[in-house]
Formats: structure tokens, sequence, C-alpha cells
């Protein structure tokens, strides 16, 4: 099965294209939920978590108190790190084993952070959705209300715009002037289809 590692820094429209091949029956595995499963309440890796990062990143009921961890990975790169040592691996396992329920001629594997987690060695090719800084910005503040300079951080924090564009093995172009999404998702399934046989 050919596998399309489905990329884009944030609010640039991963979603919204994944949504469009999944309604064209292309299977979708998403990083992000899955990496949510694995820390839901006594998930073997949120015991870990626990016991790395103490009781404390846990809520009353037993959850995972997501702005503590958050507030302590923001403040220190070290604990980041940590985090990402208990987590990456399991993530990786589970879309392998996700992937290998599937029966398809091809798939997506939405990946956000693709290239900071280096999980490009799941993908046979690499997808990225791509719009401008600006447009990205605005996108993410009418979705989330988030003040403009936590946006901007967030968007230092991943690879930049050029280093994806580089990378990408097909390219969808979702800015303002650019022709209707489904038509370059139709366009690309097309070719994966062909690709794949
Ligand atoms: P994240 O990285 O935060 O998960 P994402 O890359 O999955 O985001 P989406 O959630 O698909 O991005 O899109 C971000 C926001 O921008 C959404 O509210 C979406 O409806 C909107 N959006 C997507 N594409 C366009 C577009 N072409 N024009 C205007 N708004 C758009």
């Amino acid at each position: 099965m050919l596998k399309i590692g489905l990329t884009g820094g944030i609010g640039c429209g991963k979603t919204t294209v994944a949504n469009l091949f999944e309604a064209l029956s292309v299977p979708v595995v998403d990083a992000d939920q899955i990496a949510r499963e694995l820390v839901a309440k006594g998930q073997p890796a949120l015991n870990k978590i626990a016991r790395e990062f103490g009781p404390d990143i846990l809520t009353e009921e037993g959850s995972l108190n997501r702005q503590k961890l958050k507030n302590i990975i923001f403040a220190d790169a070290g604990r980041k790190q940590k985090l990402e040592s208990i987590l990456h691996p399991l993530v990786y396992q589970a879309i392998e084993n996700e992937l290998a329920r599937i029966d398809a001629p091809y798939c997506l594997i939405a990946i956000p952070l693709l290239f900071e987690t280096r999980m490009t060695s799941l993908v046979d090719r690499v997808l990225v959705v791509d719009c401008p800084l600006e447009a990205q910005i605005e996108r993410v503040q009418k979705r989330d209300h988030l003040p403009v300079e936590m946006i901007r951080s967030i968007i230092a924090s991943q690879v930049s715009r050029a280093f994806r564009r580089a990378r990408a093995d097909d390219l969808i172009d979702n800015s303002e002037t650019a022709i209707p999404l489904a038509e370059q998702v139709k366009k690309l399934h097309n070719l994966y289809l062909s690709l794949s046989t």
C-alpha cells in the first residue's frame, strides 16, 4: 500500500484536505488522534508520563492535565525531549499497527509534525498543504481565538514553510487565490491511484 504523509504548518488546512480525501473513500490515519488515545486515562503511556513528571500531572480523576504538561515542556526543552522520547516511539508503533489493518490502494497519514518528529520513514511520499504566513495566522486566530504572538511562537517552533516546501513531493496550494481544494485533491487522488498499481 502506498503511504502518503500529509503535513503542513498550524492552520494551513491539513484537516480540511484530509476530509476531502476521506470523502473519496481514502483511509486517513491521524497521528494526533493516536497520540491523544495513547495518553487517555489508564493507558500505559499515561502511567509512564506520570512516573516521569510526577502525579501532579494527573487530574483528580486520573486524566492527563494537558495544560500543566504544556506549561512544563514549554519552559524546559529537556523535559520536552523526555516527553517526546516516551511518546514518539509509541505513536510510531501505533501508526504501523493501524496501517497493517488497512486494505486500500493507498492511504493518507496525517502527521502535522512529520519532519519535527522524524517520522518520514513511515511514508513513501510527502504531501504538504501550504498557505502564506498571513493567511495561516488569520485562520488560526479566527478558529482558536489565540493572541497573534502565541500563534507566531507556535509557527516559529515548527519547521519553516521553505523547509516543508523543499521536501514536498506534492503540494496543495491553500492560499486565497488557489484553484479549489477539491479539484487539487481529485488530481492527486488520481495520481496516487496510478502510482499504487
Ligand atoms: P491544525 O494544524 O491547527 O490542526 P490544520 O492544518 O488542520 O490546522 P484546518 O483546521 O484544516 O488546518 O484549517 C484551519 C482553519 O482555517 C479552519 O478553521 C478552516 O476552516 C480554515 N480554512 C482552511 N482552508 C481555508 C481557506 N482556503 N480559506 C479560508 N479558511 C480556510
